[in-house]
């Protein structure tokens, strides 16, 4: 860690929950309370369900009256119009969850909802508290007991405890997130009002849209309107809303009788947002914090050729992520752009299988290549990362079968050499490959005729490159997985 680092640390925290989640989130508040959010609600996750695979889960509230649902599977597959027809209400929250090969259960599954004589309260959450095994300590010494190993659990638990104190929602808020530390992304249901939160450092992402009474979109639910709170503004889109802005760090915004308020907590918060957003894990036609996902990615690649050139014939986009990188790069060095490689969308998340044979396998029928684009030719190859290296080992094996003379392969991230501690599922570090080998010595592993990666400067030059409007001079992104610097120190390694 350098000494220049440890200025931007705010928190010391210990790390000692390794429970590490991406997902998505979505709430929405109607003014009209005789309309009904939850279909809303389901198309919401619909369109951030490349955020989280295995569970789904929605909370509805009307008069004082909160029902969950939640089970294992796609939001399709959970929610068929059986159980859709038993949630009502003008307000609800949604979550999809994408979590790591330890905790598939569906004890897991979110929103955790919690009920007493004081009122009920369900949360969804983003992201991975650092301080989790404390606090639950903490509320398992208070008389709370826990069904799951999810921090989005403890969030709910201590928001009802601090509730229960001053019967206060916003003091609960506020002593809640001055307690916890780590990433989060917040949509909070009461019986009256739905809550957004953003973690100190911004880092997992969570927007604000409106749902403006009838205009390009002529939908019955529109007639009062309403406000959003998604992880990613592709979800706003999909509901026939229009983005407002990002919740800022440190952020609450409290929406209740159809009124919004909005404070935020701390002094010092600035933006840390995970880079990781932009060049995997949100759609691309999101726009988080001011930045196009797309066109970050187009920058990435342009960047990438610049840094990084060579002569070949065609060059091509592992899907999806990689495809707008390809693009980029071949503006940039000349190439011609094809599409090469084809994605089978309804195969199993390879990444996430413990078992490597097993991994291996899946990779096996999730990539295929269009053999009469790339047959005799010196193909350029890029995708977003390398992680443990299974993946690029696997490419460039089937384009050679496929009959291509030359394999290059360019990764629009740096060298994944550090875990994420903060919701990106990053193995341990003995298990990442940049960690234990070279550029060279992997290129040799992977099987390519020349391997490169871009460089930490040129990442944050595609993402900053990309920004519109003003930004926060203090504002940032988290690279930590790139260069161990985390935003928020931690203790103890993965
Ligand atoms: P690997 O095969 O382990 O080197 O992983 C790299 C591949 O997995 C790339 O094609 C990425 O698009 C994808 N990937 C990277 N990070 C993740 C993640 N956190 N979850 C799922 N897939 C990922």
């Amino acid at each position: 860690m350098s000494s220049g680092a440890e200025d931007k640390f705010q928190h010391e925290v210990c790390l000692n929950d390794k429970l590490r989640e991406e997902c998505g989130v979505f709430g929405i508040f109607l003014k009209d309370p005789e309309k009904n959010a939850v279909p809303l609600v389901y198309h919401g996750l619909l369109s951030l369900q490349h955020r989280g695979q295995e569970s789904a889960g929605i909370t509805a509230v009307k008069e004082k009256n909160m029902e969950n649902r939640r089970a294992m599977g796609l939001v399709s597959q959970v929610f068929k119009p059986e159980l859709l027809e038993q949630l009502n209400g003008p307000a609800a929250i949604g979550h999809v969850r994408y979590s790591t090969a330890d905790t598939i259960t569906v004890e897991n599954a979110q929103p955790f909802a919690s009920r007493s004589k004081l009122g009920s309260i369900a949360v969804a959450h983003n992201g991975t508290l650092v301080n989790a095994a404390k606090a639950r300590e903490e509320l398992e010494n208070d008389g709370f007991s826990f069904t799951s190993s999810s921090d989005a659990e403890v969030i709910t638990n201590l928001i009802a405890r601090n509730y229960k104190k001053d019967l206060n929602l916003e003091k609960a808020l506020t002593d809640t997130i001055q307690f916890i530390k780590g990433s989060y992304a917040l949509v909070v249901l009461t019986d009256d009002a739905l809550v957004g939160v953003r973690d100190p450092n911004g880092i997992r992402p969570l927007c604000l849209g409106k749902l403006n009474p009838p205009s390009r979109f002529n939908f019955p639910w529109k007639q009062k309107g309403g406000w959003i709170l998604a992880s990613e503004s592709c979800a706003i889109d999909a509901v026939g809303g229009t983005f407002a802005r990002d919740i800022e760090p440190g952020e609450v915004v409290i929406i209740s009788g159809g009124q919004l308020k909005s404070f935020i907590i701390g002094e010092k918060n600035h933006r840390a947002v995970c880079a990781f957003e932009y060049v995997y894990f949100a759609r691309p036609d999101s726009i988080i914090d001011r930045v196009d996902v797309y066109n970050a990615r187009i920058k990435a690649g342009e960047i990438l050729g610049q840094e990084s050139p060579i002569e070949a014939d065609l060059v091509i986009g592992v899907p999806d992520s990689g495809i707008p990188a390809a693009i980029g790069y071949g503006r940039a060095t000349g190439t011609p752009f094809g599409m090469g490689i084809v994605k089978s969308k309804y195969v199993a998340r390879a990444f996430i299988i413990p078992y490597k044979t097993q991994r291996e396998e899946i990779v096996k029928v999730k990539h295929n290549v269009i053999a009469g684009e790339v047959r005799g030719k010196r193909v350029i190859i890029i995708d977003d990362s390398i992680v443990r290296g299974t993946t690029s080992r696997r490419l460039v094996e089937i384009l050679r079968t496929a009959g291509a003379r030359e394999v290059h392969m360019r990764i629009c991230s740096p060298p994944v050499r550090y875990p994420c501690y903060f919701g990106i599922d990053t193995p341990h570090r003995k298990d990442l490959i940049s960690n234990g080998s070279s550029p060279k010595e992997l290129c040799s592993f992977i099987g390519a005729d020349s391997l490169a990666f871009i460089s930490v400067e040129g990442l944050l030059e595609s993402m900053r490159a990309t920004e519109t409007g003003k930004n926060n001079p203090q504002d940032g992104y988290c690279l930590g997985c790139f260069t161990g610097e985390y935003p928020i120190r931690v203790s103890g390694e993965k």
